[in-house]
């Protein structure tokens, strides 16, 4: 079981040209991912996920704080010792980073050569790897023959074979379909719940994080800007760009010009409400509407499932007798988060 923990992480480069300024990548992070957790880290493209990943790892090294993996504080260790550490990380990468001219059992033979264990412990331990990511008859094939989910479970099996206590995930699931991507997201479930393996992941896709990850951190600019539980993050997002995440997943708010278009469209009263699964009960909501009198159609909005809870927005036309609906508006703000759109 290991824990993680960055601890106010930053890292400069030192920025192009005799007068360019620093170009920091990653500004005082800190994150502390529990033993056994799946923790995602969710940004744009330049957010500094992959440099961040790159130190937990001590492939470089951070400008500023300190990471524990366990016991071990990377920040302070020789180089020597990381390479004792980094046995202890398996990694897997969107590429796949296999050897294309080594067989499937090769690949995942690999670092147990390099760790010095000895050949028919090796064959055993290899066909149990195998076994576990569903590529026993594989064994023998190259890699360059399978596809990308299958390289992606030798990826794992390889990355498991020293049994790490922590896996880091490099958008490791970018380049397969979304049904492939699902049934890899599925495995590393698996490796996490059979093994107690803390996984840290690095994505894009809101999708990924949605899937798997227990809690969340969403970073832009190097920062960590948000972070917690995923529900909570997601279904309560602060910051534009976690904004802009459940954007992707989800229809929210209607966009401005839709909105013009749905006034024309509907002459009642739209209004926009918030859906959080253990604060607001639906039935309550129609039920209201309908004591009044006041008619209800849904004409925009979403409901999507975290972690086995759902939230959303839907924006509603309410119709009837101006009082009435007046009053049902004012009866639902006690119940949500409700905003009058027209
Ligand atoms: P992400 O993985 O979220 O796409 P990166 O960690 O790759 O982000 O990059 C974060 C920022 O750091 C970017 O602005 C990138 O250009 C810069 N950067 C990353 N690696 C280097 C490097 N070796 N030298 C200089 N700048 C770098």
């Amino acid at each position: 079981m290991t824990r993680v923990q960055m601890i106010g992480v930053s890292k400069r480069y030192p920025g192009r040209g005799k007068s360019a300024s620093p170009v920091v990548a990653v500004d005082d992070v800190t994150i502390d991912v529990a033993s056994g957790e799946i923790h995602a880290i969710i940004g744009y493209s330049g957010a500094g996920k992959s440099t961040l990943l790159r130190l937990v790892n001590g492939l470089e090294h951070a400008s500023d704080g300190r990471i524990l993996v366990g016991d071990d504080e990377i920040t302070a260790l020789p180089e020597s010792q990381l390479r004792r550490v980094r046995g202890r990380i398996g990694m897997i990468f969107q590429q796949f980073n296999l050897f294309h001219a080594k067989k499937v059992a090769k690949n995942v033979e690999y670092p147990l050569v390099v760790a010095g264990m000895p050949a028919a412990e090796r064959r055993r331990r290899v066909a149990e790897l195998l076994e576990f990511v569903g590529l026993s008859e594989k064994s023998g094939a190259y890699t360059d023959q399978l596809s990308g989910g299958q390289k992606q479970r030798v990826g794992i099996a390889r990355a498991l074979a020293t049994n790490p206590g922590v896996l880091l995930a490099d958008e490791a699931t970018s380049a397969l379909d979304p049904q492939t991507s699902r049934e890899v997201l599925a495995l590393l479930k698996r490796v996490n719940a059979e093994f107690g393996i803390t996984i840290i992941l690095i994505t894009h896709e809101m999708e990924v994080v949605r899937e798997i990850a227990d809690r969340v951190t969403v970073m832009d600019s190097g920062r960590a800007v948000e972070q917690g539980d995923v529900f909570d993050v997601f279904s309560n997002p602060q910051s534009q760009t976690t904004k802009r995440f459940v954007a992707t997943a989800l229809p929210t708010e209607p966009r401005a010009d839709r909105l013009d278009d749905l006034r024309e469209r509907h002459r009642g009263r739209l209004v926009s409400l918030t859906f959080r699964d253990g604060d607001v009960d639906q039935p309550v909501v129609f039920r209201t509407l309908a004591e009044r009198g006041v008619g209800v159609s849904i004409v925009h909005g979403g409901i999507t499932d975290v972690g086995g809870r759902s939230f959303g927005k839907l924006t509603l036309e309410l119709i009837g007798d101006d009082l009435k609906v007046e009053h049902a508006i004012a009866a639902l703000a006690q119940e949500t988060a409700l905003e009058v759109l027209a």
